[in-house]
């Protein structure tokens, strides 16, 4: 991520904040994190820390470079800025970093490995177009699903890499209420301390398959599971009311979507439905019960491992990605994933 020091009123060079530069000045170095800062600020550090000849040129690189790398700070969605006076009451103190645990490359924790891999996957990509140069340095944490929470509340209370955290909503349609993992999981993050290395993020649509875009879902189905491609085709020209609720790995229908509204009486989303019933999808033998006019279509199953198999192909490189095409839900997403992550390469010094 960028790393931002802020000059304050005073600074000290005392043994604290030095061994907090050299740990900050090591990681960024190696590539895990970006460092910006007032180019006097920098020079001043550089010559009055306690520090080592390499942290002591890698500041002075960095106050070189700020005129090539100083527009970052305004580009990305997440940035971590360091009061370096030590002063400032609800800004994280330059001291903070004296433990070399909390300079850590940044995590991604989600539920499962998969959706870890899928975003990073797409954060490259994403990197790769609009921050030219730099690259998504990033360690995947695998919450486990439920536990995800408990996960979150692990990194969060003891010292480590700032740390964002993406589930799934889970909601059975538009405005239904999120399900439990969501819910806990921000139960957590709300108990946490350190906000300042930590990011919460829930997906509105259902899951993160139901994100997926077109040309990437219908690489994998063509390729693993040919025989859905002509119901895959069928799905992306579905409305999203009822699309971005459909369960992607076990299959759905308009009905079950519909029933769930009459189960929760949501009837203004009821009326709503009937204006996005029609579809391309299969046509299924009327269900009696779905309030339809007996439109009932059912969506296709890609099975439980089908994200597994999209991670598969996105980090073995097997599909030309394209970012301009993706809704604008994912991009803040992968936007999100990318600021968090964005490192370079390790810097000579
Ligand atoms: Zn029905």
């Amino acid at each position: 991520m960028v790393i931002y020091l802020k000059e304050g009123d005073s600074l000290t060079a005392d043994f604290t904040n030095s061994d907090a530069i050299e740990n900050l000045a090591y990681n960024c170095r190696i590539g895990n994190h970006i460092l910006l800062g007032d180019r006097n600020l920098l020079e001043e550090i550089a010559s009055t820390f306690i520090i080592s000849d390499r942290a002591r040129s890698f500041l002075r690189q960095s106050a070189q470079r700020m005129t090539q790398q100083g527009s970052l700070i305004n580009k990305v969605s997440w940035l971590l800025t360091i009061d370096t006076s030590n002063l400032v009451p609800g800004m994280v103190h330059l001291t903070t970093f004296s433990n070399a645990n909390y300079c850590e490359k940044s995590q991604l924790l989600t539920e499962n490995l998969s959706d870890s891999m899928v975003l990073t996957s797409l954060a490259e990509h994403f990197a790769s177009v609009e921050f030219k140069g730099y690259k998504v340095v990033i360690r995947q944490v695998a919450g486990g699903g439920s536990t995800t929470g408990q996960c979150l509340h692990g990194l969060t209370s003891s010292p480590s890499g700032a740390v964002l955290c993406i589930v799934d909503s889970d909601r059975t349609f538009d405005g239904a209420a999120i399900g439990d993992t969501a819910k806990g999981t921000r139960k957590k993050y709300k108990a946490s301390k350190d906000k300042w290395r930590s990011s919460f993020h829930i997906i509105e649509q259902r899951e993160l398959e139901n994100l997926i875009p077109d040309d990437i879902l219908l690489h994998c189905v063509n390729k693993f599971i040919p025989a859905k491609s002509p119901e895959a085709n069928a799905l992306l020209q579905t409305s999203t009311f009822f699309k971005d609720y459909f369960c992607v790995k076990s299959g759905d229908s308009t009905c079950r979507v519909v029933n769930s509204m009459i189960g929760k009486k949501r009837l203004s989303k009821l009326k709503e439905a009937r204006g996005h019933v029609d579809s391309p999808l299969v046509k299924a033998e009327s269900c009696g019960t779905c309030a339809l006019d007996n439109n009932c279509r059912t969506s296709p199953g890609f099975g439980a491992g089908f994200l597994s198999l999209v991670a598969q192909e996105l980090s073995e490189g097997n599909i030309a990605l394209d970012c301009s095409s993706w809704r604008a839900e994912l991009l803040k997403l992968v936007e999100r994933v990318a600021s968090f992550g964005l490192g370079a390469s390790p810097i000579r010094v």
